[in-house]
């Protein structure tokens, strides 16, 4: 059996956090051989229900499980974390700006980055669950100096994950089969889910579909799809939110497969001329624990146009919490 790895998760007692603990702890997301000790992070008022938490942890005597911690101190929670998911965070409260949204979670993911500066594996590798997650990854990043600012990232996943299952609906093929989607910027309404690469068995699908159809029905749904659930369920997205938590990091750390890519949202390189620095959702592809952006697509100009709109967004956020970074 491997050593066990250290997964340090945020916001453990909420709904996406109460999910993410239990399939970790199954080996979910880094394999059945993979032991793992879980950190769990929560606000002091939450430490009671975190308790609740890890006796069920106990109760449920995962093999894989070879310790658990639940506290209320970042710098313990992330102490020597291989894997850090930041999922707790400030919810946008009646009449709250977006500004003032940006600036009550800086005040959660700074600290939270010094932590991961002073304590964490030198390797950790970081995924932002949180809202505004690209512009809290910056946030935490930027408090980071001793990282890699790559080894940032922030939740793409579930939205590409819901493209994959809208473009499944309307072409008849399942939703495994189809590789190569890609969602572009921001974890947000200006999204760009894009699936002009998008194939299945080796047929692109792009074709097939109306362009009606992809602009006016397809992009709106996956933007909007989590309003879609609060309105049907009376409560956020929670097990698909945790589930794409997983895929993530899997993909991440343990690879994709050959011919399809994944999308993450990292640090911009600058690549198809998005602002470098930004935490900008690209396809990537993932080999030996690393992530690269696939570069070289072709830039139509709709897809110009929709890649730029959701650039502006993220460089507005970065705007409003400058004198955080
Ligand atoms: P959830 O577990 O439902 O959501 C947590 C965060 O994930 C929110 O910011 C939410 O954003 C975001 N999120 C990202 N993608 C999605 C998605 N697709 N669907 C739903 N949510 C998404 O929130 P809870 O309120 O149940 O739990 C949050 C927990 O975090 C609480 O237990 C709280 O105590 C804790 N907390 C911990 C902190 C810490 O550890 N320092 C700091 C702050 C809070 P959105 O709000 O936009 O839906």
């Amino acid at each position: 059996m491997k050593q066990p790895v250290r997964v340090a998760i945020t916001g453990a007692a909420g709904q996406i956090g109460y999910q993410l603990c239990f399939r970790i702890a199954a080996g979910d997301m880094l394999g059945p051989d993979q032991p793992v000790v879980l950190q769990l992070l929560e606000i002091t008022p939450a430490l009671g229900a975190l308790e609740g938490v890890v006796m069920e942890l106990k109760d449920a005597a995962f093999p894989l499980l070879a310790d658990v911690v639940a506290t209320d101190d970042a710098n313990v929670a992330f102490k020597d974390a291989d894997y850090a998911l930041l999922v707790g965070a400030k919810p946008r409260g009646p009449g709250m700006e977006r500004a003032d949204l940006l600036a009550e979670n800086g005040k959660i993911f700074g600290p939270q980055g010094r932590a991961l500066n002073d304590h964490a594996s030198r390797d950790v590798k970081v995924l932002v669950v949180g809202n505004p997650a690209n512009t809290n990854a910056l946030i935490a990043q930027a408090a980071a100096p001793d990282l890699d600012p790559r080894n940032f990232t922030a939740m793409t996943r579930l939205d590409h994950n819901r493209a994959l299952a809208q473009l499944a609906e309307k072409t008849g093929r399942h939703h495994a089969s189809i590789k190569k989607m890609i969602i572009w910027g921001n974890h947000s309404s200006t999204q760009y889910p894009d699936i002009r690469f998008a194939e299945s068995e080796g047929e692109g699908l792009a074709a097939g579909v109306d362009t009606g159809w992809y602009r006016d029905s397809f992009i709106p749904a996956v933007q909007q799809r989590g309003a879609a659930i609060i309105k049907a369920r009376g409560a956020s997205s929670a097990a698909s939110a945790a589930s794409s938590a997983i895929d993530h990091i899997r993909s991440w750390a343990l690879g994709t497969p050959d011919g399809d890519w994944v999308s993450m949202a990292v640090p911009s390189t600058g690549a198809y001329g998005i602002e470098p620095g930004i935490i900008y959702s690209y396809p990537c592809v993932c080999e030996g624990g690393n992530y690269r952006i696939v570069e070289g697509l072709d830039v139509d100009e709709f897809s110009r146009e929709r890649m730029d709109a959701t650039e502006a967004e993220l460089r507005e956020e970065r705007e409003a919490v400058a004198s955080l970074l």
